[in-house]
């Protein structure tokens, strides 16, 4: 029969693993730091807990989804005891760090532990395109599995639990630039009153066409960049004609103001004639050469 399942934390995203664990058939308590929380989830068959204490008694698998580090230890560190030979997997968003540091607290206290990186938004769990990262125990990856695949593909990282969060800081790092970039150019383009509705379609089109590359990056990064196609001394100019063409329309350079001065320490450094994937090494290693 299928596992119990206790989800610690009722936020958008616990909420939704809840309802995951639910709709895959499985008895789910849910606990929330603050009450009023779980009504569509006990609607929809959860077992809603009072206290923490409560929630782990319930038995079975422990799935914590929590603010931030310190929540976590706020959660669990009280019921530490009770936790001796049960599973956490622990899918707050926390820094490498903190997931060892988890990890180590975990096996101080006979707790088998399994970090994991949620590379999904809540409405996507479940879904095909949702993704999570997962490292730690693999005894626990293994033996739930099944479980973990129904909030979406599952892929083991290694026994190093900060693994997973490394990768998913990395993932969320170019996402971000990559938005900051996208708000860069709905801001220049907006100076002549076009919508970023309307720009979005061609940065769909543009960012769609140009993610193709990133293979090629890869590899172009781990043979040490040298040029074929584009080269630094390229990317300066056109980043030169980017930075003037968002001056005159009084568009700011905090986003491309930082590119552009990785670009041009790495041609003041001598390297100009390697490829665009040289800024590699500017960021391995800030300021050396
Ligand atoms: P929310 O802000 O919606 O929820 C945060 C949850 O943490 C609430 O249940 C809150 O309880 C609880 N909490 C905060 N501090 C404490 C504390 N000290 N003690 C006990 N409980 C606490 O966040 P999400 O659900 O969206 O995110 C949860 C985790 O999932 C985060 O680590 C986030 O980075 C990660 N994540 C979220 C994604 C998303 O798109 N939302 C995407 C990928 C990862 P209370 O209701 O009492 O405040």
């Amino acid at each position: 029969s299928p596992v119990p399942i206790t989800v610690l934390g009722l936020g958008a995203m616990g909420r939704a693993l809840a309802n995951a664990f639910l709709i895959g058939g499985h008895p789910t308590a849910v606990w929330n730091r603050t009450p009023g929380r779980h009504a569509e989830l006990v609607a929809a068959g959860a077992t809603s807990a009072a206290t923490v204490d409560e929630a782990v008694a319930a038995g079975g698998l422990i799935v914590a989804c929590l603010l931030d580090h310190g929540s976590v230890h706020d959660v669990l560190d009280p019921v530490a005891g009770d936790l001796a030979g049960r599973t956490v997997v622990n899918l707050t968003s926390t820094a490498p760090s903190d997931a060892r540091e988890l990890a180590a607290w975990a096996e101080c206290h006979g707790i088998e532990y399994l970090d994991g990186g949620i590379m999904s938004i809540p409405a996507m769990i479940g879904r095909p395109e949702s993704f999570l990262l997962y490292s730690g125990s693999k005894e626990v990856f293994d033996e739930n599995r099944a479980v973990l695949e129904l909030l979406g593909s599952a892929e083991y990282f290694g026994a190093d639990a900060g693994m997973a969060s490394l990768y998913d800081f990395a993932l969320l790092a170019a996402m971000y630039t990559m938005f900051a970039g996208f708000s860069h150019g709905a801001a220049m383009v907006r100076t002549e009153g076009v919508p970023a509705t309307e720009f979005a379609k061609h940065a769909v089109q543009w960012l769609s066409a140009m993610v193709q590359v990133l293979p090629l990056s890869g590899e172009a990064i781990e043979a040490g960049a040298e040029a074929d196609g584009q080269s630094l001394d390229f990317t300066k100019a056109a980043l030169d004609a980017i930075v003037r063409a968002s001056r005159e329309a009084g568009v700011g350079l905090d986003v491309v103001g930082p590119l552009k001065a990785l670009v041009d320490r790495q041609v003041a450094d001598g390297h100009g004639a390697k490829a665009f994937d040289a800024v590699f090494e500017g960021v391995r290693a800030p300021g050396s050469e």
